[in-house]
């Protein structure tokens, strides 16, 4: 007779679950490290093997005694997340479509410009928000990412570049967390991610090199002023709650004014008074692209240390919405200018392989069912213009 689930398991080894140091912040690995009675400058030289150096096996750790190695394969793990694809784009931007646990993939772009190279990366596999003009919204939800997964973006991405190591030039100079899902409702990874892009044994990015882009999670964005001080942008893309309420349904629940409240807030508590968050806009054709807007978002804003970012609205498969015209982008950025904004337009990369803002969509398994009721309605009636 063949043994039982019970007796197997009753036989069997349990399986130790192996710490993954690859998410760890620096003062989660110190603790680690306390945890094991190891001193805190063991934790110090991890730190830089993973990050600096790109080193995934202890056995490389060439500082660390032989028994130490042995005693962190046993209890521990550097695990990045798996690349399936890269696609090189031929303005130079490259995608990463990157295998997540559970089988989900995310997407993570590159963008190099003259004077610097960015990296956008993804928070969440899919987004639970829903924004109307925004591919990734429209397939789903499926997890918040591991902090390991938030940061492992940034280690793929700089180790396929060979620019980890102390002499290596930087080539990921800057990370936006701009990617798929809304990075402030899935905040204690990501902060923990953000610290080790900061950190002087990490990437050692300047805080004004890190960017959080929200849609505007309130109380969240309260709690980041307490605990980070990278740069924020918030995607605003109207200029009053109505039209605000189509496009970014979270406004229901967070309307423009206390947003903004929160916005100055978190820039009351940054110790250095110089500093501007950025106001994201993307205009989307005959929806929020009229003079009225600009001027009416012109006031809004008067009173907002900000630039603005005028993003075109990216399309993409299922989406009606159309793309704004060169002279409309020109046209709503002169308002802003002659109102005495700063208003700067992006310029879109990467469409060729659809890597531009809100054009990353992965392969989400999605426990929300929205991307098919969204394919179903895709195919029923058109998505409805907004007035
Ligand atoms: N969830 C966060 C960050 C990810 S989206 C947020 O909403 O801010 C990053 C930026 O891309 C946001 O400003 C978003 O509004 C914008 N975006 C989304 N879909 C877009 C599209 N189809 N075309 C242009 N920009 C888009
Ligand atoms: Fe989510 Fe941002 Fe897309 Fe809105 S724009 S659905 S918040 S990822």
């Amino acid at each position: 007779m063949s043994a039982s689930c019970a007796e197997i398991a009753q036989t069997e080894e349990p399986q130790k679950v192996k710490v993954n140091l690859l998410g760890l912040s620096a003062e989660k690995l110190a603790l680690f490290f306390a945890d094991i009675g190891e001193k805190p400058f063991r934790a110090t030289q991890v730190l830089k093997w993973i990050h600096q150096m790109g080193v995934d096996d202890f056995d490389q750790m060439t500082n660390l005694s032989k028994n130490l190695r042995e005693r962190l394969k046993e209890t521990a793990e550097i695990v990045a997340p798996e690349v399936v694809s890269q696609q090189d784009s031929a303005d130079g931007t490259s995608k990463w479509l990157i295998r997540v646990n559970g089988g989900s993939c995310i997407e993570t772009v590159f963008i190099p410009e003259k004077d610097r190279g960015t990296l956008c990366i993804s928070s969440q596999i899919g987004c639970s928000l829903d924004c109307s003009f925004c591919a990734t919204g429209k397939q789903g939800f499926n997890r918040d990412l591991t902090a390991a997964e938030i940061i492992g973006q940034v280690w793929i991405a700089a180790k396929s570049f060979g620019s980890l190591g102390p002499k290596a030039g930087r080539v990921v100079s800057n990370v936006v967390l701009m990617g798929m899902g809304e990075p402030l409702l899935n905040f204690d990874n990501v902060v923990d991610a953000m610290s080790l892009m900061l950190h002087d044994n990490g990437y050692g990015l300047s805080k004004r090199r890190v960017t959080l882009s929200t849609s505007g999670v309130v109380p969240m964005l309260d709690r980041l002023g307490d605990v980070s001080d990278v740069s924020l942008a918030i995607s605003l893309h109207a200029p009053n709650d109505k039209l605000r309420n189509e496009l970014v349904p979270i406004n229901k629940k967070y309307p423009i004014a206390m947003l903004l409240d929160s916005a100055r807030r978190y820039l009351e508590k940054m110790p250095d008074n110089r500093r501007k968050i950025t106001v994201e806009y993307t205009l989307i054709d005959q929806v929020n692209d009229r003079n009225e807007h600009a001027h009416e978002l012109a006031e809004l804003l008067s009173d907002i240390p900000c630039k603005i970012n005028l993003i075109p609205f990216n399309s993409f498969e299922g989406s009606d919405y159309k793309r704004v015209s060169n002279t409309t982008l020109s046209r709503f950025r002169d308002i802003l200018h002659n109102a005495g904004h700063t208003a700067t337009i992006r310029t879109t990369r990467g469409d060729d392989i659809a890597a531009a803002c809100g054009q990353l969509a992965g392969t989400v398994n999605d426990k929300t069912r929205r991307s098919e009721r969204y394919r179903r309605q895709d195919q029923e009636q058109p998505v409805r213009f907004v007035n």
